[in-house]
């Protein structure tokens, strides 16, 4: 089983090595970004089970990056604990219903810290990942295996099982090239008759729901199909 993983938005440096030391001491994966903006991005990168935000942060203030959290479908079900300068700051961070779901005021005890934040995670469930339910993100495209959905620039990209299945298995070689053959025996668990058109309308459908990101599902001609291991053109 992974380690459970915290990100830690926080822009004092001290504050931060603090956080990440205890964090790291009992057993956490940690992420950390020093903005609100790097934050967001390794959030959606990282899936992490726990954020830990700052209040007062440069750029986009804790509120605004909790709200944010909250928006995206990607990050909305990670659990926040909110760190504040001041106790005073709590009220304001509570009243504002952004989501947060918990906070501990600075400066707080190694301790008092942990058990917030065991007491978040056993709260909000389990999210530990298993093997195997990592999400996959390749150029752009981000693969949820334990919610089958595939997300394109934050949009959800409605697939069907076998579509999904399709995907999955492309995304998981990058630059490979499957076969139809190949891809019917894992997707489909059946061989392929020679005639069979199947694994083509399926990738059709792929494409056209993939929309502006349709090309990362690459034909290769004679041989199959393959995902698309190059930078998106923008
Ligand atoms: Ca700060």
């Amino acid at each position: 089983m992974s380690k459970q993983s915290v990100l830690v938005i926080e822009d004092e440096i001290d504050i931060l090595e603090v956080l990440l030391y205890n964090l790291e001491a009992e057993g956490f994966r940690c992420y950390k970004a020093l903005d609100g903006e790097a934050g967001l991005a390794l959030a959606r990168e990282k899936n992490p089970d726990l954020i830990l935000l700052d209040l007062m942060l440069p750029g986009l203030s804790g509120n605004e990056v909790c709200r944010r959290l909250k928006q995206d479908a990607l990050t909305r079900d990670i659990p926040v604990i909110m760190v504040t300068a001041k106790s005073e700051e709590t009220d304001t961070v509570l009243g504002l219903g952004l989501g947060a779901d918990d906070y501990i005021t600075k400066p707080f005890r190694p301790r008092e810290l942990m058990a917030r934040v065991s007491a978040v995670l056993r709260r909000t469930g389990s999210r530990v990942k298993t093997a195997g339910s990592e999400r996959l993100e390749v150029n752009g495209v981000l693969i949820d295996p334990v919610r089958h959905e595939v997300f394109v620039e934050g949009r959800d990209v409605v697939l069907t099982a076998t579509e999904f299945k399709i995907v999955q298995l492309l995304a998981s070689q990058p630059g490979r090239v499957f076969t139809r053959e190949q891809i019917s025996a894992k997707v489909l668990g059946q061989p392929m008759h020679p005639t069979d058109r199947n694994i083509d309308v399926h990738v059709k459908s792929i494409r056209k729901k993939l929309d502006e990101r349709r090309d990362v599902i690459e034909t290769v001609r004679g041989v199959g199909y393959r995902f698309s291991d190059r930078s998106p053109r923008k």
